[in-house]
């Protein structure tokens, strides 16, 4: 198969694209690192993947050849990095899903496959979260950038599956981490992880009694490749992700345990709008995709540590 991924240099997408070029697909990415790292991927055969240096908002996807699959993940993702970035992350979203269900009208691309999130269920009413929940989102908040946009493109790609008959997926992501996130990304697995490490303060935003739920990667890919490979589910808007439910303040103790810190746990002040509680209900991957994660957050987080005492060495 041809498979794109847009955003495939980043943490998601670049074990997206290990997995397509393991079974001996060809992979094209479209990255223009905003947040992403070329050596996520060089390690990939060059025979197998075609790496474009370039944002989706000009990209010219024509050029491509037939797609079978394509996975628009481009879009920074940790807070701290859309909120850096608020014009590019509305513009990745709105406009770069926008231009690759064009191609899918063009019937260049077979299937479209939408990495959204859990934050378009904003600061959540209701828990843990289904997707026929519409969600408490602030328009014009600080998350406002990330969350309108991905809500915009899930509008979007409903749109196009209903006037054009494309055939389109949603994956409404929550929290995910692993190996390949950047040491600087900001989000909170790898900061407690680095903080530790480098006995550090763990910074905990707020008092820490927020809860999340944490999906390890390789569990995740496998659910964004069955919605990307069953059939006869056009149209389906699936929730994935590890029901697993942490505060932060446990995260931070067993990451500190896990690491033999002797860091301290620092509290700072939390950002306009953090969801205090957020949980994937997800009766529905399980059902319709057979899907439910793997990797307990104690293994995952294992490995995670593995990874970036790596790169601190480095
Ligand atoms: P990431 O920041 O590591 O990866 C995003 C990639 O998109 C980066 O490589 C970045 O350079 C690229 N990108 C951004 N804007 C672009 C543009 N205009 N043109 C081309 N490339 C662009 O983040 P991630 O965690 O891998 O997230 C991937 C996708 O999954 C995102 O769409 C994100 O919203 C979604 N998601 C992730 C999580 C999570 O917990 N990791 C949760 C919910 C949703
Ligand atoms: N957080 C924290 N310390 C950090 C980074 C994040 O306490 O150094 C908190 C953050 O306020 C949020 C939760 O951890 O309540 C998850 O944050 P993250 O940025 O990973 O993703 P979010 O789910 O908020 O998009």
């Amino acid at each position: 198969m041809n498979i794109l991924i847009t955003g495939g240099a980043g943490f998601i997408g670049s074990h997206l694209a290990k997995h397509y070029v393991d079974l001996g697909n060809k992979v094209f990415i479209v990255d223009n690192l905003i947040t992403g790292n070329k050596n996520n991927i060089a390690y990939l055969p060059p025979d197998q993947i075609s790496f474009f240096e370039e944002d989706v908002t000009v990209f010219d996807f024509s050029t491509l050849p037939h797609i079978d699959i394509a996975y628009h993940l481009a879009s920074p993702a940790s807070p701290i990095q859309y909120k850096k970035h608020p014009i590019e992350t509305m513009r990745a979203n709105s406009e770069g899903a926008y231009r690759v269900l064009e191609q899918c009208k063009a019937r260049k691309f077979d299937r479209f496959i939408l990495a959204s999130t859990s934050e378009i269920y904003g600061d959540p009413l209701i828990h843990p979260q289904k997707e026929t929940y519409f969600g408490n989102v602030n328009p014009v908040g600080d998350r406002a950038c990330y969350d309108e946009s991905k809500r915009y493109a899930e509008a979007m790609t409903m749109s196009y599956h209903m006037t054009f008959d494309i055939d389109i997926r949603i994956a409404r992501i929550f929290n995910t981490y692993g190996p390949n996130m950047e040491l600087n990304d900001g989000r909170v697995v790898s900061n407690f992880i680095t903080q530790a490490l480098e006995n550090n303060p763990i910074t905990i935003y707020g008092d820490g009694t927020q809860t999340r739920s944490f999906c390890y990667v390789t569990d995740l890919v496998l659910g964004l490749v069955k919605l990307g490979e069953t059939e006869d589910i056009e149209g389906e808007i699936i929730n994935l992700g590890n029901p697993d439910e942490k505060t932060m303040i446990k995260l931070a103790e067993m990451i500190h345990e896990m690491t033999n810190s002797i860091s301290d746990i620092s509290f700072e002040s939390i950002g306009e709008d953090d969801p205090k509680m957020r949980k994937p209900d997800i009766e529905k991957a399980d059902k319709i995709l057979n899907w439910h994660p793997r990797v307990s957050l104690e293994k995952g987080l294992i490995k995670t540590t593995e990874y970036f005492k790596k790169m601190l060495s480095k």
